[in-house]
């Protein structure tokens, strides 16, 4: 018989629920730059339109969040030790109209091998598996996410080098890498996130097959593939379009007005699911009554709209 696992204790069990009692949950406000370079469209809008759950996670988990936090602060304290010169930490990343945000972890001058170039600054932490990776094969290759982050961090800022710098979780091995901006990935990155933040409807998937790679991590696998029901806001709405212009601004054409943050995460009652997030076929529209009705996978009839009758 395998030995049965040790029960979790009763302290570390309450230090878990006091991080996950202060723990906020929050929509972002737009496409985040550290999943700007995401590998799947169709994730990267149902995250903009706050399709699924809110994300809840375990109290180790946020410890781990902390944990990188600190880490963040040490490594500028590493940095100043040589004598860089570290600034501009948390400052905002706006860009496509400020429907894609973040904030950078810093700037520095006096970086070792080029003293006089202003770099950006991002910090990372690493496990030793993924930290090999990432010696062997650099940002690019390994972390795809990351490199984004630093190019359009870089973009952001006007700035030409970005210092990666990671450490490994296990045994705090350092690893540097200076990355040159690359102007030619960046317009065709922000070109096709404009594409996905102006499309009204989910593009097209990575793959159809319900157990590609990407998918068996993606946190929008229950909307995507499993036909479940979208969070309903102003973004899941059909009414509510992201502008292109304003900071990161949206507006409804039902009520023909801007939508605020708060607002759109309330939805109002005439909110009508994008047709093709509803989990059936559309069968019918009738404009006046602003209704929209689809055929379920279990041929019950339902009705969307104002007064969410059911037809039958
Ligand atoms: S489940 Fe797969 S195809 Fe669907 S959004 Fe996620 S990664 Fe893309
Ligand atoms: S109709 Fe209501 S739910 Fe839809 S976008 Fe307008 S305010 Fe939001």
């Amino acid at each position: 018989m395998a030995p049965l696992p040790k029960a979790e204790s009763s302290t570390v069990r309450a230090i878990y629920r006091a991080y996950e009692a202060a723990a906020e949950s929050w929509d972002s406000l737009g496409i985040s730059v550290g999943e700007a370079n995401g590998p799947c469209d169709r994730q990267i809008w149902y995250s903009f339109r706050w399709c699924s759950p809110l994300e809840k996670h375990h109290g180790r988990q946020l410890r781990l969040f902390e944990t990188g936090n600190i880490e963040e602060d040490r490594l500028v304290a590493d940095l100043e030790r040589i004598g860089v010169d570290v600034y501009g930490q948390q400052d905002r990343i706006r860009l496509i109209q400020g429907h894609v945000r973040g904030k950078c972890d810093g700037k520095a001058m006096g970086v070792v091998e080029a003293p006089k170039t202003e770099h950006l600054l991002e910090f990372k932490s690493s496990n030793a598996k993924g930290m090999k990776l990432i010696v062997k094969d650099g940002c690019k290759v390994a972390k795809p996410l990351h490199f984004g982050q630093c190019q359009l961090g870089m973009h952001a800022f006007g700035l030409s080098r970005c210092l990666y710098l990671v450490s490994c979780k296990d045994d705090d091995t350092l690893y540097a890498e200076r990355i040159e901006y690359d102007a030619e990935f960046c317009l065709r990155l922000l070109a096709r996130l404009e594409r996905i933040i102006n499309s009204p409807e989910p593009p097209a998937r990575i793959s159809e097959k319900d157990d590609w790679f990407e998918c068996n991590f993606c946190r929008h696998k229950p909307i995507c593939k499993e036909a479940a029901w979208p969070r309903v806001t102003c973004r899941s709405c059909l009414h509510s379009t992201p502008e292109m212009s304003g900071d990161g601004h949206w507006s409804c054409s039902r009520w023909a007005k801007p939508i605020s943050f708060d607002e759109q995460k309330e939805a109002c009652p005439t909110h009508l699911h994008i047709p093709a997030l509803v989990p059936g076929d559309q069968i019918d529209v009738d404009e006046e009554a602003e209704t929209i009705t689809y055929r379920m996978p279990d041929g019950r009839m339902w009705v969307d709209g104002a007064s969410q009758e059911e037809a039958a």
